[in-house]
């Protein structure tokens, strides 16, 4: 099947509240102007440098997600033009996006990244780091982020059950956190594996690689 076959196999599947991230990474430019013919504007990579080459060479209107872990160092380059990273999982990070947007004098969306899988090696906050952090008036001082929302990945196994009970608890704190930030509107849960179930559990934003690219290598 074709990129753009599967693009609009996925569209017609989806709730309109669902945005959809193509995960472009590792994939050549050719096959992001497929998807991009075929009417697909946001796309996620997960490294940064990657992510400035296709940038620089790719149609202008494209939104660039950071989905993945983010390097301080290399936040700096992402800055003038990426349209929301999703993986902010630590506060000296949000203190570093903070000072590079304040340089290009942009306000950069982000959400924070939730740890919910019980891998241990998955990067994120707690929810209760989460808490905290909402108790405090740290993100009213970082006047260059705006946070979105949060994302987050459920363990990598086929038992459905545990899938949908770590997407069920990113929703709950996904609704407290709502409560503190009220602007917040994107819960960004599910990739190819288990994007169906994170959309039953009320994801609104899911990240499709291999669904829609084909596997990589
Ligand atoms: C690679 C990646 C995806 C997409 O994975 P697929 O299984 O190919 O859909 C989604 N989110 C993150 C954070 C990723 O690194």
């Amino acid at each position: 099947m074709s990129i753009a076959a599967r693009l609009a196999q996925i569209h017609m599947e989806l709730p309109d509240r669902v945005t959809l991230v193509a995960v472009s990474k590792t994939k050549p430019e050719s096959d992001i102007l497929e998807a991009y013919a075929a009417g697909q504007r946001i796309f996620g990579e997960n490294k940064i440098q990657e992510m400035v080459g296709k940038q620089q060479r790719l149609p202008k209107d494209i939104q660039w997600h950071m989905i993945g872990h983010v390097q301080r160092n290399k936040v700096k380059y992402m800055v003038p033009f990426v349209s929301l990273v999703h993986g902010v999982d630590q506060i000296k990070l949000l203190e570093e996006i903070n000072k590079q947007a304040r340089k290009v004098q942009r306000k950069i969306p982000v959400l924070l990244q939730v740890h919910i899988a019980r891998e241990t090696t998955k990067f994120g906050f707690d929810a209760e780091e989460i808490r905290d952090m909402l108790k405090t008036d740290l993100l009213p001082r970082l006047g260059n982020i705006t946070v979105k929302g949060l994302m987050g990945m459920a363990s990598f196994t086929s038992k459905e059950a545990v899938v949908r009970r770590e997407f069920r608890a990113l929703k709950e704190l996904y609704d407290e956190t709502a409560q503190v930030l009220p602007n917040i509107s994107i819960l960004s849960m599910g990739m190819s594996g288990d994007y169906q179930i994170a959309v039953e559990e009320g994801s609104t934003m899911v990240r499709l690689g291999s669904s829609i690219f084909g596997v990589r290598d």
